[in-house]
Parts: C-alpha cells; sequence; structure tokens
C-alpha cells in the first residue's frame, strides 16, 4: 500500500517508509492511497474467526507487500494476546473494555503492533530509529512496555513533570534498556512542541533518523481499528444499530473506528466524548474550527487543544461537513459531570469506570436521548486503577491493584529533567 501526505507536498511513499519517518516530509500526516473493503462474507463469517484472523484479514492490504503475510500472522497474534471483553451494563449501553493489555490501556494495541513492525524492518540491523514521543501519560507506559529490548530502536519519551499519575510515571520511567525518560519541567503541550521541533531540526534529523510513535504514526493508528470489529463480533447477533462513543483526545481512537467502517463493518454511528477541551465539539455545532490551548482536567489523556488526527477524519469524509455531521455526534462535558457519572456507574451497576470511560459514558447518554433504538459502547480506555486518585476519592472505595500496576510498583523511577528544546538537543546528540 501507498502512503500519500495529507499536506500534499511530499512524494507517495510505501508503508515501511511511513512508518520510519512518521511524519512526510512536508510534515503532513501519511494516509492510505486507497480502502477496499472486505467481502460481506468475512462480516458474516465473523463468529467463527479468531481475533488475530479478523485483525490480519482487517490490516493486511494496509502493510503489504512490506510485511509478508506470515510475518504479519506472528504480529498480530502477538500484539493481541490478551482479551478485549464487552461488559453488559444495560440493554442500551455496553462498554468495551481495552485494558486488559500490559500496561491497562487501549495504547497497547498499536505499540505493540507498532514496535514489532519497526523490529522486522530492522531484522538486518540496517535502520537504527529513535523513537521521540510525548505523552501525557498513557503512551509513554503502553511505549515503553512495547518497544522494550526491541532491537536498533531507541526510545526517548518526554513528560510533563508534576502532570501524569503516579502509575504512568512508574511504567514509563522504570524499565530501562533501550528506553529513556525525560521529565520535562513545563505541560503536555510543551513536551509535543518540543517533539515537533526535534522533527523538524536538520542538525537532529542528519544525524539520526527520528519517528514518531504517536497516533500520526499509520502503524500506531490503524491497528487501532481491530477492536471495533472484535466488539461488533460480541454485539452483532444480539444487538442493532451499534454506535461506538469513543473518549477523544487526539481523535486517532475515533477515526480508526471510522477506518473499521471503511472497511465494510456496520457501524451506525460515533460520538467523539470530549472533556473541556471541546474544538470539535464546538466545530460540529458552528462549523469554524477553532483550536486552543488545552486545559487540564481529570480525563488527562484527552487534554487536547489541536487534535492531531482530525485531519484524517476530514479526509475519509473529502472535508464534506454534512457527511461528517450524519456520522459522528461531539458532546463535552466538566469535570463535575464526570465524577457524577463516576458514582452513577458504580450505584447503578456496581461497576468501576476510570474519568475517561465515565465521558464515554456520557456521551453515549446524551446519543440515545434522540436515539432510544441504539446500542451504544463507550470505549474503556484505561483501567481504573490508572487514575487511582481520583477514583477511590469519587466512589469512596479502596481498589485492588492488578498484577500489571502491581508489577510496575517499587521500580527505580530514572529519569532526566529538562526544561527546554536544547536541553533535548543536547540529550539526543550526547
Ligand atoms: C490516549 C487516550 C485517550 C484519547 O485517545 P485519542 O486517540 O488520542 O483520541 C483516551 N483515553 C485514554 C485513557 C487514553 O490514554
Amino acid at each position: 500500500m501507498n502512503y500519500y501526505s495529507l499536506n500534499k507536498e511530499a512524494a507517495d511513499t510505501s508503508f515501511k517508509d511511513a512508518v520510519i519517518k512518521g511524519l512526510a516530509p512536508d510534515k503532513g500526516l501519511y494516509f492510505p492511497e486507497s480502502i477496499t473493503p472486505l467481502p460481506k462474507s468475512f462480516f458474516d463469517n465473523i463468529d467463527n474467526l479468531s481475533h488475530a484472523e479478523i485483525a490480519f484479514e482487517a490490516i493486511k492490504q494496509f502493510v503489504s507487500p512490506e510485511i509478508p503475510e506470515n510475518v504479519l500472522k506472528t504480529i498480530v497474534e502477538e500484539t493481541l494476546s490478551f482479551d478485549f471483553p464487552i461488559v453488559k451494563l444495560n440493554d442500551n449501553i455496553s462498554t468495551l473494555e481495552l485494558f486488559h493489555g500490559p500496561t491497562m490501556a487501549f495504547k497497547d494495541v498499536g505499540a505493540r503492533f507498532m514496535a514489532r513492525c519497526l523490529g522486522y524492518f530492522n531484522k538486518d540491523n540496517t535502520n537504527e530509529v529513535t523513537v521521540l514521543v510525548a505523552t501525557s501519560g498513557d503512551t509513554g507506559g503502553a511505549v515503553a512496555n512495547g518497544f522494550l529490548g526491541v532491537k536498533g530502536v531507541n526510545v526517548v519519551i518526554l513528560y510533563p513533570s508534576g502532570k501524569v499519575s503516579d502509575i504512568q510515571e512508574m511504567q514509563l520511567t522504570t524499565l530501562g534498556q533501550n528506553i529513556k525518560a525525560l521529565e520535562v519541567d513545563g505541560t503536555f503541550d510543551d513536551c509535543q512542541a518540543m517533539v515537533k521541533t526535534a522533527f523538524l531540526d536538520e542538525t537532529l534529523t542528519s544525524k539520526m533518523q527520528l519517528t514518531s510513535a504517536n497516533s500520526i504514526n499509520v502503524a500506531r493508528w490503524l491497528p487501532q481499528l481491530f477492536y471495533f470489529m472484535f466488539a461488533y463480533k460480541q454485539l452483532h447477533n444480539t444487538h442493532e444499530n451499534i454506535v461506538f462513543s469513543v473518549p477523544s483526545g487526539n481523535f486517532g481512537n475515533v477515526c480508526a473506528g471510522m477506518m473499521a467502517q471503511q472497511l465494510g463493518l456496520p457501524i451506525k454511528h460515533f460520538i467523539a466524548s470530549n472533556n473541556e477541551n471541546n474544538v470539535v465539539t464546538r466545530y460540529l455545532d458552528s462549523e469554524k474550527y477553532e483550536p486552543k490551548p488545552s486545559v487540564q482536567t481529570i480525563s488527562n489523556a484527552m487534554d487536547v487543544g489541536a487534535p492531531s488526527n482530525f485531519i484524517r477524519i476530514q479526509e475519509i469524509y473529502k472535508n464534506n461537513f454534512s457527511a461528517l455531521k450524519e456520522n459522528i455526534s461531539s458532546y463535552s462535558f466538566s469535570d463535575d459531570e464526570t465524577r457524577e457519572a463516576m458514582l452513577e456507574i458504580f450505584n447503578k451497576y456496581n461497576y468501576v469506570v476510570d474519568p475517561h470511560g465515565a465521558v464515554g459514558y456520557l456521551g453515549s447518554k446524551n446519543y440515545l436521548k434522540d436515539n432510544p433504538n441504539a446500542h451504544c459502547v463507550f470505549l474503556e480506555t484505561a483501567h481504573p486503577t490508572k487514575f487511582l486518585d481520583v477514583v477511590e476519592e469519587v466512589i469512596k472505595e479502596k481498589q485492588p491493584l492488578p498484577e500489571q500496576i502491581q508489577s510496575v510498583m517499587g521500580g527505580e523511577k530514572v529519569a532526566i529533567s529538562i526544561a527546554t528544546y536544547n536541553d533535548l538537543k543536547d540529550f539526543l546528540l550526547s
């Protein structure tokens, strides 16, 4: 598959090149040149397919021929070696638990897939790559875990000091080996800005191959379409009108769901559920796209002022505003509403959600007011114990720590403090 840059000023390139570069030379995001829907028989037969078989069929066109089929089979099997259960709250609302991977957030899927692709491309040790990534919390851990020990790949993670949870910090600072953590005196936006500056800095890029493991990278973004199919497999015999409510920040996840729909998955509608960082909610109301600096909330992985993947969504709908509006609704919720939702779900259904999932739940409830025949699936994007402080304070009950979380507690934090872009540059060149 060839990929083109959405800025349309760079040459088309292969999957391999798109993964290694991350961003096109004109700074545009890469997008696949074509999307061929899967045959109807694939969806009719989905009950008989394993997760790895579904994923293999769904992603094959996007990665061939550079990743041979036998290699791809192994990559998807290894990537997906955990569960993706649906938990039904009531007749109209279910949640898809995406937190059963090693770092307990959905980002494990994309990070593990991308790490294995880069590992394969580097099998002859010819393409040494530095993965440079800014995290608001969950990406760092997932990337650290996914890339640990991958040959020829160095990982540098920038995170905002004091603005990620304790567990998230342990997940990205304790692994060692090829993983380095930089603790930035600043916000997530500052971290992201430093990473962007590095990609543009020719004194760096002439000396090293830098790539990104944020959802701008096609190998991180596309595999996120798998679990929309897994959810469909679990629900299609009992429910019609399946709608996904996706707690959204950079809009990579919801955009991957739209790719699943482009492949033919019968999804009725999407809900982009936002916290108070609501540029897309406002856009769908007003047709005016006005990014603004992010504000800090209790659903911190969605504290994004200028969602990087929204441009891919615009591409899917060919910049047709009414076609987009037909297919996606967006609502925005405050921290107080989010806390109330966490408590409501706990009291009504005896189920504990993290703040991001709670925003997804609220989006589902809003949509159902006008669409009572839908079945809304909100994505539970991280395990509630990743946000232990907020969760225990709201439901007033201690939570047991899962094994994946326990295993990082008590590790030794190793991080280098930086404050400016020059600090980052010195580090990369040393
Ligand atoms: C990253 C993240 C999100 C936002 O996903 P996007 O693809 O950036 O929209 C939501 N919830 C959690 C827990 C996350 O880690």
